[in-house]
């Protein structure tokens, strides 16, 4: 359903021979003379390879990893790249900064600790003259357009959700028997991580209206459940759920995969989910945790919803290249900019331990 935003080789080829004309090459380059000025382009000027200077917000983060590990797999054998450890202290990773613009870096990466201080990193970045790719941790929108050399690649809240709602469709459409009471509707409870959080509203009504985009009729039961993103506290709630509507829930939907766990929790309780058994209420979370991939190995939940860390690498790559070579952010990629013109978003991935 989703076109997935593949990095392409020849995009990358393209980037790399235009790294070798990048104005900012570390190495000095001799005055211009005039024989130089000659319209000769047989004569091949050596590669210079840009250096790209990233800064993680911390190393010890299993999505960040996956995404560092992409960052550096796509720069192989294209950029030196120094990377550095924030260790989840901004003043730390603002030091870091110094070094690498002290460095001269052609590209700065940041995944920032605290997403409130991107000014200062703008501010420094700017004046160095140094493009910046912001990414996973988002700046203000503001702070990003302030600096025509910013960029921010992130994901969409929404896209979560309705990578969700395509999820119900394919689960119900592979096993008929999740439909208990053969309606041909969905009756599902829902559980949402705060009542006011962006990120939360989105992925609550964009999974139920993905599903019903896709053609399934969802019906739900009960109120939403407000469970904080909380293990515990989705676990209470839906015991509260089940003691009323056993045998009436055929679907639960949470925000994350911490409430997805409680939920299961509550119905493995109950006899439901357990593995090996017969009697199963399918779970779809978010976040794809270590707790939500060992239970859809074990078969006691369905499927989580990842953030595409390969995918985000691979971006981060492309449009810190073209930024070095001086070429426009976006150039030769297959990535646009969405409304605000300054972000780049990567699609979630679903997860079935398939
Ligand atoms: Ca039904």
């Amino acid at each position: 359903m989703k076109k997935k935003v593949l990095a392409t080789v020849l995009a990358s080829m393209m980037v790399f021979s235009l790294a070798a004309c990048a104005p900012k090459a570390a190495a000095p380059a001799p005055a211009p003379t005039a024989t130089e000025e000659k319209k000769d382009a047989t004569t091949e000027t050596p590669t210079e390879a840009p250096t790209v200077g990233v800064l993680i917000y911390k190393y010890d983060d299993t999505y960040i990893s996956t995404v560092r590990n992409a960052l550096e797999t796509a720069l192989n054998g294209k950029a030196e790249v120094i990377m550095q450890d924030g260790k989840g202290d901004q003043a730390t990773q603002n030091d870091q900064l110094d070094v690498l613009i002290e460095k001269g870096v052609n590209v700065l990466c940041v995944n920032m600790v605290d997403a409130k201080a991107a000014s200062g990193v703008v501010e420094k970045a700017k004046a160095a003259g140094i493009p910046t790719v912001f990414f996973n941790r988002e700046p203000d929108a503001e702070v990003v357009k302030s600096y025509d050399k910013a960029v921010f690649i992130g994901t969409n809240a929404a896209d979560a959700g309705k990578m969700q709602g395509d999820i119900i469709k394919d689960l119900f459409d592979k096993n008929p028997a999740y439909d208990i009471n053969g309606d041909g509707k969905v009756q599902y409870v829902m559980f949402q991580g705060e009542p006011d959080n962006p990120e939360a509203i989105a992925r609550t009504k964009y999974s139920v209206d993905q599903a019903v985009a896709d053609g399934v009729q969802m019906d739900q039961v009960g109120e939403t459940q407000v469970c904080n993103w909380d293990t515990e506290q989705a676990q209470k709630a839906m015991e509260a759920m089940l003691a009323a509507n056993e045998g009436k829930i055929e679907l639960v939907i949470a925000n994350n995969d911490g409430m997805a766990i409680g939920c299961i929790a509550a119905l493995t309780n109950i006899g439901y989910n357990v593995e090996g058994g017969d009697k199963f209420v399918p779970v779809v979370g978010v976040d794809a945790t270590d707790a939500a991939k060992d239970a859809i190995a074990k078969g006691t939940m369905s499927a989580t919803v990842l953030q595409d860390g390969e995918a985000m690498g691979n971006a981060i790559a492309q449009v810190a290249l073209n930024a070095a070579a001086g070429a426009d952010f976006l150039e030769g990629t297959s990535y646009e900019f969405d409304e605000s013109g300054v972000a780049v978003r990567i699609p979630y991935a679903p997860y079935t331990g398939e």
